[in-house]
């Protein structure tokens, strides 16, 4: 790490909460019509637990975790949001990863609020049944805090469909004689699971640049055939949007995972069916043939036309902004951009389509997971996508609406952030929520 990144991460620059605290506060300058005290009610979380987990470890020990579930809003409905298991949960970020959950849920026209939750443990270092137990114990610790009508989890970093049936199979337990498989989503497909869940994130966002280029968004450009690409991240999320961006013709150009990147040479496009055949075999991207090796910050200052973060928050800051090449940055992963890189991009015309657009797909097929757990059955993976699409189209088109309306309505027109495709987003996603919080009123 060098010394500016090191001064970057000692100013908070990274914390969630800050990230997600500061896009609201700027979206915020436009509900000034709002009774005093709703907006503070759309900003703080509803519900927030926290439960010991305590687990039979292989070797007989006994191990405590802490896991959270945090309910940001159940204005439009149950909440819905990820179970993350990494080191670094806490309930700071879990509160704000539930914030981002409930504008995504409302910008996609779903009937979900916002959750999220996680507990802080290392994956890397349990076994399959330490696993399965931490699982166990912390669904149930949750009780009926969770339920196909309350908050349905959903799998998020470190856990997976694996992980969804342990969730299922508690919670079943706990309620024997019911439907129960709409408590939770991301779950195998034998189980309940949806067709397409597992590429639909990666898909969205192809399916958000797509109308975002038609829409006349970056002047010039009318479709993503012929776009130079790099992504950062080969995972659910990169992994398929390089695929379905390169069937429709564009040329990625670069791709990474944690380990590095690759660039391929002479201003070539990287041959995807390698870069899988070296991922699968030597278990990083880094070392195909005919490319170059990169690092991580070398792909987020290429040359090219999009530049896909898909890998973690907090990748482009203070410190590397201003080194963006790309006209246009889709946001796979969650809150990669943080407020400062922001206000840098924008002073240099980069345009971001944000993360509650970009990566809105999952969420929006696991609501289709859970409508056909209710209906007891399970639609085919055409009628997903075409659904998909549908409603990617439908939010983007509500958002660019929004951000050309902006020169002329917003109260500081003056300043780009203002005006960008986030606040944009942000409205669009707080006004529905705001519109049903003054029909429904204050309860009692
Ligand atoms: P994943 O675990 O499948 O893949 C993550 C990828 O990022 C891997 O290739 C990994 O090697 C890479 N990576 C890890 N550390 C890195 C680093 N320091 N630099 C560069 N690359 C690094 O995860 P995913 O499901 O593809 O999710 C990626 C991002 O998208 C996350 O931020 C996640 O929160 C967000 N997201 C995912 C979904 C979904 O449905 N999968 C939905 C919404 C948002």
């Amino acid at each position: 790490m060098n010394d500016r990144a090191e001064h970057i991460v000692k100013s908070d620059e990274l914390s969630p909460a800050r990230v997600i605290e500061a896009q609201f506060e700027r979206a915020k300058r436009h509900f000034e019509h709002l009774t005093p005290g709703l907006v503070n009610y759309l900003r703080l979380p509803l519900r927030t637990i926290t439960v010991t987990i305590p687990v039979e470890m292989d070797d007989g020990r006994v191990d405590s975790f802490i896991g959270y579930r945090v309910l940001h809003s159940d204005l439009l409905g149950p909440g819905k949001g990820g179970i993350r298991y990494h080191p670094e949960v806490s309930l700071e970020e879990v509160s704000a990863l539930a914030a981002l959950m409930s504008w995504k849920c409302s910008l996609a026209r779903i009937p979900f609020g916002g959750a999220k939750g996680g507990v802080t443990c290392d994956v890397k270092h349990l076994s399959h049944r330490e696993l399965r137990r931490i699982t166990r114990r912390f669904i149930a610790g949750l009780g009926d805090n969770i339920g196909p009508y309350t908050d349905i989890p959903a799998p998020d970093m470190y856990t997976d469909s694996q992980t969804m049936a342990w969730v299922y199979d508690t919670y079943d337990n706990m309620h024997p004689g019911e439907n129960n498989l709409p408590v939770v989503t991301g779950k195998p497909l034998e189980l309940g699971g949806s067709e397409g869940r597992g590429e639909a994130t990666g898909r969205g966002c192809v399916f958000a640049l797509e109308r975002f280029l038609a829409s006349g968004g970056l002047p010039g450009v009318e479709e993503v055939g012929g776009l130079r690409i790099a992504i950062q991240g080969y995972g659910e999320v990169g992994r398929v949007a390089a695929r379905l961006l390169a069937e429709r013709g564009a040329q990625v150009v670069a791709i990474s995972d944690s380990t590095g990147g690759v660039l391929a040479l002479n201003g070539d496009v990287l041959d995807l069916d390698g870069v899988a055949s070296q991922k699968a075999a030597a278990g990083t991207v880094v070392g195909l043939p005919e490319t170059r090796s990169i690092t991580n910050d070398d792909l987020l200052s290429l040359d090219c036309d999009v530049l896909i973060p898909a890998a973690l928050g907090g990748q482009i800051h203070s410190g590397n902004a201003d080194r963006v090449q790309a006209r246009l940055i889709v946001e796979g992963a969650n809150r990669p951009i943080t407020p400062e890189a922001d206000d840098i991009l924008a002073a240099n015309g980069i345009l971001v389509l944000p993360d509650i657009l970009a990566n809105v797909g999952g969420v929006i097929v696991s609501y289709y997971e859970w409508v056909q757990n209710i209906e007891h059955h399970s639609w085919p993976l055409d009628g997903i996508n075409g659904r998909l699409r549908t409603r990617i189209n439908n939010a983007t088109d509500r958002v660019v609406a929004r951000w050309r309306e902006f020169p002329s309505d917003c109260p500081n027109a003056s300043e780009m952030l203002c005006t960008d495709l986030r606040t944009a987003a942000m409205v669009v996603a707080l006004e529905r929520l705001a519109s049903v919080l003054e029909q429904r009123g204050i309860w009692p």
